[in-house]
């Protein structure tokens, strides 16, 4: 499997399709894959938004979204395609196929949000050397952009810190996160959310792993650090609660298909 990025299609062969609609990811159940035939899907016309995302051994696998199409499921060759969202199949698929369709989701959301130019609002070119999105005015070539976000677990003897965000359901508690400030470092930043979102000071802090967190762009580095000082005082808007858990007794923390899951569970297994 190639990662690129291309725009050219012939829809008289048979290629790969992964088809978003309104933000859903085809899926079918007979086949259980997400990585559709286009051989088998019937369309009025090929004039929907699509990106090539990868080639593997010359098949070309694209991202396609038709949430402005219409389309019939009863007129396809699949006979069992449901719509999941993209949070649903992390918890399903293979680590290289999670990959594959957060980087379709990715490249989706880059297509939309790259057709004008930043600087003079033309439509852009895709570069085909480049493989990126090219204006003429200012010779400006604009790639996929990844946001990088830490995740920061906080150790004190036999406890770790673990929190709830604001979003999450009811009774999930999770690492800190946050995203790096231009100009910092991912280790400052560890410093400066953990001290933002319950006021703590922190230091020994160690890169655990990273994941590619699709929604829609971003990175994200795991930390463990020691706790150093400091009262715990949530900051109320992201973080509504905030507490010590003893490493024998944890609440419901995310699965290990994420990064934060994984982080978690390596303090578990460490000690
Ligand atoms: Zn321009």
């Amino acid at each position: 499997m190639h990662f690129k990025r291309f725009l050219d299609i012939k829809p008289e062969i048979s290629n790969l399709f992964i088809v978003f609609i309104n933000n859903k990811v085809l899926y079918d159940l007979n086949e259980k894959t997400f990585l559709l035939n286009s051989s088998y899907l019937n369309f009025n016309n090929f004039n929907f938004k699509k990106i090539g995302i990868a080639e593997d051994n010359g098949i070309k696998i694209y991202v396609i979204d038709l949430s402005n199409e219409s389309f019939n499921f009863a007129d396809q060759g699949y006979q069992s395609l449901v719509e999941y969202d993209l949070r649903y199949l992390m918890t399903i698929l293979s680590e290289e196929n999670l990959s594959l369709v957060g980087r379709a989701n990715q490249l989706l959301h880059y297509l939309k949000s790259s057709k004008h130019c930043g600087y003079c609002g033309s439509i852009m070119e895709f570069d085909s050397d480049e493989e990126a999105m090219f204006c003429t005015c200012n010779n400006v070539m604009v790639y996929p952009r990844i946001s990088p976000c830490v995740l920061a677990l906080i150790k004190k003897d036999n406890q770790i810190l673990l929190a709830r965000n604001a979003l999450f359901p009811e009774g999930l508690y999770s690492a800190l996160a946050g995203f790096i400030e231009i100009s910092e470092t991912a280790e400052e930043t560890v410093k400066r959310e953990v001290f933002e979102e319950v006021s703590l000071k922190v230091n020994n802090i160690n890169y655990y792993s990273s994941q590619a967190w699709p929604f829609p762009s971003q990175l994200m580095l795991a930390y463990t650090c020691d706790y150093k000082s400091g009262e715990i005082k949530v900051d109320g808007k992201e973080i509504i609660e905030a507490k010590w858990f003893d490493i024998d007794n944890l609440p419901n923390t995310p699965p290990n298909s994420t990064l934060s899951g994984r982080l978690i569970n390596s303090c578990i297994l460490d000690r």
